[in-house]
């Protein structure tokens, strides 16, 4: 048993004396990925049991912005006039994943439209309207927004690019609030039993089999029987100093803001642990600090402390950032020229200054005399063709660099603000049950969301939607397949 975190771990069944509770389904935690569990379950006709840590519902996803990833023709594609294809949606999260599981995705992408009705049929509110510039989250009601790296190369030579960002229909950032509002009535609409203040311990385990959980409630500890299983559905486990520091090496830096809600310390990881079951992609976090909006700034050019570039800047932030961090002793600008110019709206990266001429900029900047120079005049004589050969940057984010003065904006980690969140979770089948290191399915137990291991995987393979995307998604088919369907 683990004696980290709350000693979160398994007993054996015969310590169970009576049973507190009974369910069919027990599901911990109610996050989004909690809810759909819970909901499908509750439809399939089961008894459901759902236990929240919290005083209340929502977890992490109700602080999230609330872009889902979904495409293939939604009624939002179809309504603002994108053209979007199963297939395209398909390549792209093959190639833009780094160790892509095709079953999942498959799956993923030809049911996504399907995923898309069901929300909508479960009160999730979406509006037919289509966010058009480079953004990090809309502060709209607007929903379609390209959230990955579809239209940037590589992936744009290989599959049609498209939005496929669904921002829950509210302003600001509150759509992660509203998709929880909207979850939880449902569940508790199909009779889903929710206690709150209730911190799943351990699992409980009969033979082979997880037949149930011990939590803490009230200052005392209770136990209920999960008749069909238990669906772990706890969350990230960015807020589990211990565990990010063991592995999650980009988080473990000190100069990187942890993300995360209150409760994120890896329980369903820790508990699928002790059950038997393997993490995958601990490593993996999504890692930002966005130089956009304004979009402009995409004209704008990479470097590191050689005064090289190292990346197309079009790609999706996280891409960006962690490739800025990547470079040698994590140093990097933003150069910007006059036509374009303007602080970026998070103000996470401070203006160094700005020079009338390159070589007083590589000079102050530090950076070996010459490179920025030719660094620059590579690029404008591609940009002036719409060429970008070197890193492929899409013609439409192209400009020559040419009207000083020249502003540097400073990436380097320890300098820029820095913020993320681990990504890795429990290795899971399609149907969410939880595997051993060697493929066998642990009876009983599932596991969706943060706490599990799908699509997303690590922030230079990430597009914004995926974790809500994938949380709601499997975690439906962990909550069907749970109640035997
Ligand atoms: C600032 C920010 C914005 C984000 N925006 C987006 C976005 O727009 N789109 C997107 O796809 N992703 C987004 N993400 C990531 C996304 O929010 C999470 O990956 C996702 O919400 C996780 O959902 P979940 O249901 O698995 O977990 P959660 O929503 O965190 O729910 C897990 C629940 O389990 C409970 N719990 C934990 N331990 C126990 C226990 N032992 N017993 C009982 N209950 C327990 C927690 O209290 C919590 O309520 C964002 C992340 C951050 C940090």
């Amino acid at each position: 048993m683990s004696k980290r975190s709350n000693d979160y771990g398994v007993v054996d069944a015969n310590e169970i004396g009576s049973w507190d509770e009974k369910a069919d389904v027990v599901v911990v935690g109610i996050g989004s990925a909690g809810c759909c569990a819970a909901i499908e379950a509750a439809e399939a006709g089961t008894e459901v049991l759902a236990l929240e840590r919290a005083s209340g519902p929502g977890g992490l996803t109700a602080s999230a912005a609330g872009h889902i990833y979904m495409g293939g023709g939604t009624r939002v594609q179809k309504a603002v006039g994108v053209e979007d294809d199963v297939e395209d949606m398909y390549t792209y999260l093959l190639l833009n994943t780094p160790e892509p599981d095709e079953a999942k995705i498959r799956l993923y992408c030809d049911e996504s439209v399907a995923h898309f009705d069901w929300l909508v049929a479960h009160g999730v509110p979406f509006e037919d309207s289509w966010h058009r510039e480079k953004n990090v989250v809309q502060m709209t009601a607007e929903c379609l927004i390209e959230s990955g790296n579809e239209a940037a190369w590589p992936f744009n030579e290989k599959a049609k690019a498209a939005p496929r960002g669904h921002k829950v229909a509210m302003e600001g950032e509150a759509g992660g609030a509203k998709l929880i509002e909207k979850l939880v009535a449902c569940a508790q609409k199909e009779g889903v039993r929710m206690q709150y203040d209730t911190q799943v311990l351990r699992l409980v385990r009969e033979g082979e089999r997880i037949v149930g959980v011990v939590y803490k409630q009230d200052g005392a500890e209770r136990s209920a029987r999960a008749r069909s299983a238990v669906v772990l559905a706890a969350g990230q486990f960015g807020m589990n100093q211990e565990l990010i520091d063991e592995r999650c090496p980009r988080l473990a830096d000190s100069r990187v803001e942890k993300q995360g809600s209150t409760f994120d310390d890896g329980a369903g990881h820790l508990l699928g642990e002790a059950a038997g079951g393997v993490c995958d992609h601990m490593d993996g976090a999504l890692l930002t600090s966005p130089f956009y909006p304004p979009q402009q700034l995409i004209y704008g050019i990479l470097v590191n402390k050689h005064g090289k570039r190292f990346i197309n800047e079009d790609s999706y932030h996280s891409k960006t950032s962690i490739s800025c961090t990547d470079q040698p002793d994590g140093v990097a600008y933003l150069i910007a020229d006059d036509s374009f110019f303007e602080r970026p709206l998070f103000q996470w990266q401070e203006l160094v200054d700005a020079w009338d001429d390159v070589a007083d900029m590589e000079r102050d900047l530090g950076l070996p005399a010459g490179n920025l120079q030719e660094t620059i005049s590579d690029y404008n004589a591609g940009a002036e063709k719409g060429e970008d050969p070197a890193f492929h940057k899409a013609a439409k984010w192209l400009k020559p660099l040419t009207h000083p003065p020249y502003a540097a904006l400073d990436m380097s980690l320890g300098k820029a603000h820095y913020v993320g969140f681990p990504l890795g979770g429990l290795r899971v089948d399609v149907d969410a049950r939880v595997l051993r290191a060697d493929g066998s399915v642990i009876e009983g137990l599932y596991a969706a969301g943060g706490c599990a291991s799908n699509i997303a995987q690590d922030g230079l393979g990430y597009s914004s939607g995926t974790c809500i995307g994938e949380g709601t998604f499997f975690g439906r088919r962990a909550g069907r397949h749970a109640a035997g369907k």
